[in-house]
C-alpha cells in the first residue's frame, strides 16, 4: 500500500489551525474544506487526460480533458468536511456515501448506510474519511468498493495514525492513502495524537 504525506506549506498552516482546540467549528469547516483541497489536487495529479480541441475567441487550441470516470466516497459524517472541496476540483465526479460508525467502547466500526454507485470498474474511487486511526472503517468501506468491482481505490485523509497505515498494509494493500499529516500514535480510546480530536464533532459543533 502506498502512502503519499503531502508535502506543502499551506497543508501545514491549515493543519495547524485545524489542530489548535480554540479553533471554532466555522473557521474548522473552512480549514478543511482548503486542507482537502490541497491533498484532493496530490491524489488527482494522475488522472488521464485526452486532447480536445478548443476553439478560443481567437483560434483552436488543442487542450487536454480528464478522461476517467471519477467517484467519491465519503464515509459519513466526517467525509462530508471533504467532499465540497473534492467537487470543486472534480465537478464531473459521481458522489457516493458509506455511513460507518465506530463503537465508542470498542472503535470497531459498523456500516449503517450504503448509498454508492455501481460497476466500479472503470473509475477512479476516492474514498474521503478525515481520520485513519485504527484502519477497521477504512478498511471496511474499502472491502465494500471492491465488492462493486472498484479497481482504483484512493483513501484521502487529513490525519493518519501508524496504526491505521499498518492496518490498511495488510487488509487493503492495494489502495493508496493521501493524507496531509501523518501522526504519532493513537491513544487507548483511539483517538489519534497529538490529532485534533473528533472531526465529525468540531466539523459540526456537536462537541
Ligand atoms: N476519529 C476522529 O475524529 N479523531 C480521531 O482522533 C480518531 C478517529
Amino acid at each position: 500500500m502506498k502512502l503519499h504525506v503531502v508535502s506543502h506549506p499551506l497543508v501545514e498552516d491549515a493543519l495547524a489551525a485545524l489542530r489548535d482546540r480554540r479553533t471554532s467549528s466555522t473557521e474548522f469547516r473552512r480549514l478543511s474544506r482548503r486542507v482537502s483541497l490541497l491533498v484532493a489536487a496530490e491524489a488527482t495529479r494522475d488522472l488521464p487526460t485526452v486532447e480536445r480541441p478548443v476553439e478560443t475567441p481567437l483560434e483552436t487550441v488543442p487542450c487536454r480533458v480528464v478522461a476517467t470516470r471519477v467517484v467519491a466516497v465519503p464515509v459519513l459524517r466526517a467525509g462530508l468536511g471533504m467532499l465540497d472541496a473534492f467537487l470543486d476540483l472534480v465537478p464531473s465526479a459521481q458522489v457516493g456515501y458509506f455511513g460507518l460508525e465506530r463503537n465508542e467502547q470498542t472503535a470497531v466500526a459498523r456500516r449503517y448506510y450504503e448509498k454508492v454507485p455501481k460497476d466500479l470498474g472503470d473509475a477512479v474511487v476516492y474514498l474521503l474519511d478525515p481520520m485513519l486511526a485504527t484502519g477497521g472503517s477504512a478498511a471496511m468501506a474499502i472491502e465494500g468498493l471492491r465488492g462493486l468491482g472498484a479497481k482504483c481505490v484512493r483513501l484521502l485523509c487529513v490525519v493518519a495514525a501508524p496504526e491505521g497505515v499498518r492496518y490498511l498494509e495488510q487488509h487493503a494493500p492495494d489502495a493508496e492513502v493521501y493524507a496531509a499529516a501523518l501522526d504519532r500514535e493513537l491513544n487507548p480510546r483511539k483517538f489519534i495524537l497529538p490529532g485534533l480530536g473528533d472531526f465529525g464533532d468540531r466539523l459540526f459543533g456537536t462537541e
